[in-house]
């Protein structure tokens, strides 16, 4: 079953009476030369399971599963559960669990499903919770190799931004800091149906197994990124200063301590920069 066909979707969507939900981000694709590249690009193949975050009428589930071992999809949406039943029935390689991936507990759910091997994720994700899926699978520390996703381009630009350089933020150093972020190819918005507004990108993510970094205080580390890059016009140690409730002058002194000058902007530092800043507040009272 071709399902970049539009006129199979529609006879799909007929069929079994569905209709798109805007809000739960549903633009599904319809180019047929990108699930492929996605699949490949993102590590599927023999020995490797993936987990995919909303399967649509499952488009790229096809495509890991011709590849993968095994695909373990989570999708929110039931009414797509007996388009899926009929897309999916030729792969005995495929589980849809219908839940909403950010109530999900994917840690267990990867132990579960795919016991030692290796994973990837792949996805075209929604785009209203792009950020918090990237940032869970990082954060949590998912035993994941890679997370190939495909994200509105403006977020990938944001997302691949190298810490240090002018389009960085807070998301690219919470990226950087766990993986390797790598932008693939982009995609045109009538790569969809219904075309959404904007054009979107892949990219890949290669989780770093050590950053070298050593830093032994995350919840400060993201705690001062967050802080310098809440008014990123401004020199970094205004919003710090506040934010910990440290005076300035002892607040420089620490700036000194760490190597970084104290007009410095927060997307003029790296993370050695900031991983050093973290240090020495951290060892301040000590
Ligand atoms: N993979 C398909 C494709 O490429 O055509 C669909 C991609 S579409 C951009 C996003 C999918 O994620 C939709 O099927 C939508 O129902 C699903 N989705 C939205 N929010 C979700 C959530 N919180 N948890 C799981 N799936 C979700």
């Amino acid at each position: 079953m071709q399902l970049t066909n539009i006129g199979v979707i529609k006879e799909l969507f007929e069929r079994h009476g569905f209709s798109f939900t805007k809000s739960l981000g549903q633009n599904f694709l319809i180019n047929p030369t990108v699930c492929p590249k996605i699949a490949e690009m993102g590590g599927c193949e023999s020995g490797v399971c993936a987990l995919e975050i909303g399967t649509g009428v499952g488009v790229l589930t096809q495509e890991l599963a011709r590849r993968c071992d095994k695909v373990v999809a989570v999708e929110i949406d039931t009414g797509l559960k007996p388009i899926l039943e009929e897309t999916l029935a030729e792969f005995d390689n495929v589980e849809v669990v219908f839940a909403d991936v950010m109530e999900t507990d994917l840690k267990s759910l990867i132990a579960e499903k795919f016991g030692d091997s290796e994973v990837v994720v792949c996805a075209n994700l929604p785009y209203y919770i792009t950020s918090p899926v990237i940032m869970r699978v990082l954060e949590e520390k998912l035993p994941v190799k890679a997370m190939t996703v495909m994200v509105q381009k403006e977020a990938a630009d944001r997302i691949c931004a190298a810490p240090g350089t002018r389009d960085c933020g807070a998301l690219s150093c919470g990226v950087s800091y766990y993986s390797e972020p790598k932008m693939l190819f982009k995609v045109n918005r009538g790569s969809f149906m219904p075309a959404p507004n904007v054009d979107s990108a892949v990219i890949r993510l290669d989780i770093k197994s050590d950053n070298g970094l050593n830093v032994t205080d995350e919840k400060l580390f993201f705690r001062i990124i967050r802080s310098a890059f809440s008014q990123r016009r401004k020199q970094i140690i205004n919003p710090l200063s506040g934010e910990l409730g440290i005076a300035k002058p002892e607040l420089a002194g620490l700036f000194a301590d760490s190597g970084i000058k104290q007009t410095a902007r927060a997307e003029e530092l790296t993370l050695k920069d900031y991983a050093a800043l973290c240090a020495s507040i951290s060892n301040r009272n000590k």
